[in-house]
């Protein structure tokens, strides 16, 4: 754990590249395993962030993964704690009785986190390609903007599969319109890259073979107009979006999301029903209550 705590450690589950000058590339690098997203991804996550934020060199972060996928969600077989010496929150207690220390658990690595990474001063851009599901639409849809091949496809399942309400970090209803957002979880359908351009979801598709080159481009632009007037730019359209209400109606669903989880421990034993996952998935499950 102390290794996670040292903020120029190696870094095992991600990369941090430097592709051109002014431009950080963060990429996950977990492909075996759709770049799924356990605790210790999620910190280093953090730690790239905080690198490239505090690097004057860099003015603007892609955040991409390797392989096949961009990512294939929070890592459910792999649920570690957080190590409270790394919190990034004031949140703790990890191992608090009944649900305070899922509840605190969930606070600090799912919605506190992604949030800061929403937050962070620097524009950033996910670079996807292939499955998005779950917890990678969170990644994603934390980044300013998002550029995604024609094999792109996205997926929140929670509902349809694990009788969760949406992923923690609840953008469904600013990424696209409530109507489509409403089918989109309550089916638990695919989205593919055309349909999620066409509802504003994402800013560019491109064949999958460009991806990385022009994603490269976009980052190149934006990082030759002056970087604090893009931090200003940045800072100011998430305003007007936190004033159009995002953060209250997020931290609303994050409230009704714990309701899920609970109501799924009273009637499974487990946070989630697992009923509809794979057996492969479902015997990771720790069970507890
Ligand atoms: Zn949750």
């Amino acid at each position: 754990m102390t290794k996670i705590a040292n903020p120029e450690a190696p870094f095992v589950e991600i990369a941090y590249e430097r592709p051109e000058p002014g431009v950080a590339r963060i990429l996950m690098n977990r492909p075996d395993r759709a770049n799924a997203q356990g605790v210790a991804m999620t910190y280093e996550l953090d730690r790239a962030f905080q690198r490239a934020c505090r690097d004057p060199e860099v003015h603007v972060i892609i955040l991409a993964g390797a392989g096949k996928h961009f990512n294939g969600g929070h890592d459910l077989g792999g649920r570690g704690q957080p190590d409270p010496r790394e919190g990034r929150s004031l949140w703790g207690e990890f191992d608090g009785p009944g649900w305070a220390g899922s509840y605190a658990r969930e606070r600090e690595i799912y919605l506190d986190i992604t949030e800061r990474w929403r937050n962070a001063p620097k524009p950033t851009i996910a670079e996807v390609q292939g499955a998005c599901i779950a917890g990678g639409l969170m990644l994603a849809w934390a980044c300013d903007l998002i550029i995604c091949s024609d094999d792109a496809r996205f997926r929140d399942n929670t509902a349809a599969d694990m009788a969760i309400p949406g992923v923690e970090f609840f953008h469904h209803p600013m990424v696209m319109n409530v109507r489509k957002a409403k089918e989109w979880l309550l089916t638990g359908d695919w989205m593919d890259a055309e349909t999620a351009l066409a509802v504003g979801m994402v800013n560019h598709v491109v064949p999958r073979a460009e991806l990385p080159d022009f994603t490269l481009g976009v980052a190149r632009k934006i990082a030759a107009t002056n970087p604090f007037t893009a931090r200003l730019v940045k800072e100011a359209m998430n305003q007007a979006q936190d004033a159009m209400g995002r953060r209250a109606a997020m931290s609303a669903a994050f409230s009704l999301h714990q309701m899920g989880h609970m109501q799924s421990l009273l009637t499974n034993g487990l946070p989630i029903d697992p009923s509809k996952l794979p057996a492969s998935v479902r015997e990771k499950l720790p069970r507890r209550g």
